[in-house]
Order: structure tokens, then sequence, then C-alpha cells
């Protein structure tokens, strides 16, 4: 179905002390059923009134996304949960005590009244507690709990600045406010807390040993570490599709830094023979090793959340670029590196090289 096109307002709010007349604008949008942009401390989220089925409907259709791919449903404190869950079991509170607000998503059995839409046709629900005061400022304003994607056409690399969300929304939603870069630049780690034992379904900024620390024995979903489309079972329909994809093909090596340099050194050479525009995505803070060409560097050496910080910005930024093929160098899978190795296997799908 084609959308039609929606003039979009694009305001400009203080990260720290949001204007409130404008937070009062952009929620009374919500309250109207429309579609609010708005940052948090992960990416930008595209937020809609979590109890309308109608209006998620339509956030659907905007994102491109698919129908059994449930939404994140943010609130601003704990009255909300209660009011969404069937049932809020102990870990959750714990859980909450310690890490919210903050980028922890939990899985709880689900309650009444969340439309379908919101939840992909699941019994459970799945809520978290923003960690950025425009977030939490416009979903108390709307008294709503709001349900909120990342502000991207599905399947494309994340937004982490006004600017990314204007570039493929812009026309479709009719607000976008811009509190400037987010902090974490990866989304919130998604718990299952209805599982036997709690099990990671994406890992995020709340890393295994900050969950394990708490509770004990948390499980790490096998298809975390998937590179291409996860074909087992799944409690969380989001590890099926391809995700965070740059229009350029992306092959992602793994092994020691030297041995990844190496090959990468090897591979742009042979692309760029064949006459083709090799970008390198380093994220191992090994720049000066690639000399000249479209070499981005996503944070510094042995400083993880700086290349989390970076990473979708960069794989936008091949876009620009217009690059044939992009060779990105891969970290250790641990603590915040865990998110950022998932996010480009993904990336990549089955182009995934260990030397
Ligand atoms: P996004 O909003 O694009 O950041 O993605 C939200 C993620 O949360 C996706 O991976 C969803 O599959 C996952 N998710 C949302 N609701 C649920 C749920 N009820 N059970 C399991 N996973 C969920
Ligand atoms: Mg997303």
């Amino acid at each position: 179905m084609q959308e039609d096109v929606i003039s979009t307002r694009y305001i400009k709010v203080d990260p720290c002390c949001p204007d409130r007349t404008v937070i009062a604008e952009a929620a009374l949008v919500l309250r109207r059923g429309g579609l609010v942009a708005f940052p948090t401390e992960t990416v930008y989220g595209l937020g809609v009134n979590a109890l309308d089925g109608t209006a998620a409907a339509r956030l659907f259709a905007v994102k491109g996304r698919p129908a059994d791919n449930p939404l994140i449903i943010h609130v601003a404190g704990r009255d909300m949960v209660f009011q969404l869950a069937g049932q809020v079991p102990e870990k959750a509170i714990l859980l909450m005590d310690i890490f919210w607000p903050g980028p922890l998503t939990l899985v709880l059995p689900g309650g009444k009244g969340v439309p379908a839409w919101v939840t992909g046709g699941l019994d459970t629900v799945a809520i978290r507690m923003p960690d950025h005061p425009v977030a939490l400022a416009l979903i108390r304003e709307a008294a709503l709990p709001v349900a909120a994607p990342s502000a991207n056409i599905s399947g494309r690399p994340s937004p982490t600045t006004a600017g990314h969300v204007l570039c493929d929304l812009a026309g479709r939603i009719e607000v976008v406010l811009d509190g400037g870069p987010t902090g974490l630049g990866v989304e919130s780690t998604v718990l299952d807390l209805t599982a036997p034992t709690p099990q990671i379904l994406r890992p995020g900024g709340i890393t295994p040993e900050d969950l394990q620390n708490v509770l004990g024995a948390v499980e790490v979903h096998p298809g975390i570490r998937a590179g291409s489309e996860w074909c087992g079972e799944t409690r969380s329909p989001g590890l099926k599709y391809t995700h965070y994809a740059p229009d350029a093909p992306l092959l992602l090596v793994e092994g020691s830094p030297e041995s990844v340099t190496a090959k990468i050194v090897d591979l742009a050479r042979q692309y760029r023979a064949k006459g083709l525009r090799a970008g390198i995505l380093s994220c191992n803070g090994r720049k000066e090793f690639y000399g000249e060409g479209e070499v981005l560097q996503a944070g510094g050496r042995d400083d993880p959340a700086a290349v989390a910080a970076g990473l979708y910005a960069a794989l936008r930024r091949f876009d620009e670029l217009a690059v044939d093929i992009i060779l990105a160098e891969g970290i250790k899978d641990e603590g915040i590196g865990l998110a950022i190795m998932n996010r480009l296997r993904k990336a990549a799908g089955h182009r995934l090289l260990r030397v």
C-alpha cells in the first residue's frame, strides 16, 4: 500500500532539559495516533501509542517492518509495567531496580489491552524504560506507554542522529525531535524472563556479564552469534531477519587483529584491481594500516563502547560514499562487543570470513 506524503515537523530539543511546549506538542501527536521520532540513550526510536492498534499498523507500513516482529513498549514508570504485563516476576523487579532507566528490555508474560500489532500476536510483552530526558518527558506528557522500534526503514542501519531519521522517514511521519547524537549507539538488550532460565534474545547495552552478576544463570540465544537469518526455534521473531544492512554487501573478517588486517588489505587490492570501490570499516583502531581509499573508523583501539557509538553512522556513511563492497574488521564478541558483532554479522548475512 502506497503511503501518502505528509509534512514532517523537525524540532530541535535540548537533550538534557527539553522545552515543555515542544514535548507537549509531540505528546499530543502521539495521543492522536501519530508517529513521533525521538532520541533515546540507545538509538532514535519511532514512537506510537502502544494501546492503539490502528496507529501501530501504520507504523509497520511506514517502516516496512514484518508484521510478526513485535515492538518494544517504552514506559516512564513501573505503574505502566504492571498495567501492561500479566505478571511481573521477582527477577524483573530486581533488574528494574538495578538497570532502569537503561538499555534493558524485559520480555514478560502478556497482559490484556496490548494490541496484536504491538505484540506480533505473542503471549508476551517487551518493555523498557529509556534513560533519556527527552524520551521520558515525552512518555510522561503523553501519559501513555509508547511502542517504539528504531526510527529507520526496516533492514537499514538504525539511526543515531535525527539526520539519519529524516533520511529514511521524512514525509512519512509527523514529528522528529532532534536531541543530538545518541550515546550508546546500539539497541537495548532483550531479556526473556518467561523462559525457564532467563535468556538474552538480543545483545545490547547491558552485557551478559552484567546480567549474570545479578541473576546467576543467564543463557544467550544460539541465534545471536549466527550471521544469516536464524532458522532454528525462536521466541524472538527479530532474530529471523537480516538487519542493520548498508546498501553495499558487507564482508566481515574475524580473527586476530593482525591476520584480519592482512586479509582485508589483500581483499581490498583484489577488488580495486577489478575496478570496484572497496570501503574498509576499522573497528580495531588499525585504520593507518590500510593506506588511501574509503577507510572509516568506528571507535578506537580497545574501546568497544566507542565502536558501538560510531557503528551505524559509519555504515550509513558508506551508503553516501556509494562503495561497491564493505570489508569490516571483527572484534572480540564479549561485553558490548557481543552486541557489535551481532549487528555486524546480521549486516553481513552469509558473508563471514574467519582467518
Ligand atoms: P527494534 O524495535 O527494531 O529495536 O526490535 C525490537 C526487538 O525486540 C526485536 O528483536 C523483537 O523481536 C524483540 N521483541 C519485541 N517484543 C518481543 C516479545 N514479546 N518477545 C520476544 N522478543 C520481542
Ligand atoms: Mg530496529
